[in-house]
């Protein structure tokens, strides 16, 4: 798997589901890496905000990660879904703080703007152990 071309495509994805966030100032903050280590779950995010202060709000770190073992297991749309999960999560922390639930109303909101349902959390985890599965076979 070429996975320069799939940092390509995903770094297109963050794009289009920032601006449909209307949270697209963010971008060039927005990091992602495919992991070898990350054989349980797609995708992870990391993102940390100063909290108090002049510079509340200011981002320290916006990273998605995403699982470079399980990757090829997935199709084309789950790959797309997984990114768009984890900028929403993003969008969510920048937007509202960092104290909101992981997959909470605002998370919610977010992927109803991607016109995804917000339950692709649990279908996402149902393939992580299935990919999982199929790697030790
Ligand atoms: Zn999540």
């Amino acid at each position: 798997m070429d996975f320069n071309s799939e940092h390509k495509k995903a770094l297109k994805v963050v794009k289009t589901t920032l601006t449909k966030c209307n949270t697209s100032n963010i971008f060039h903050l927005v990091e992602i890496n495919f992991s070898t280590r990350m054989t349980r779950s797609l995708g992870n995010v990391c993102y940390s905000e100063v909290e108090s202060g002049p510079y509340k709000g200011m981002i320290i770190n916006a990273h998605i990660g995403l699982s470079e073992i399980l990757w090829p297991f997935i199709n084309q749309a789950e790959r797309r879904n997984t990114i768009i999960h984890e900028v929403c999560h993003l969008v969510a922390f920048h937007n509202y703080g960092l104290n909101i639930k992981a997959h909470g109303k605002e998370w919610k909101r977010y992927m109803g703007l991607c016109n995804l349902p917000p339950d692709i959390y649990y279908t996402l985890e149902l393939l992580n152990r299935n990919a999982y599965k199929n790697l030790l076979k």
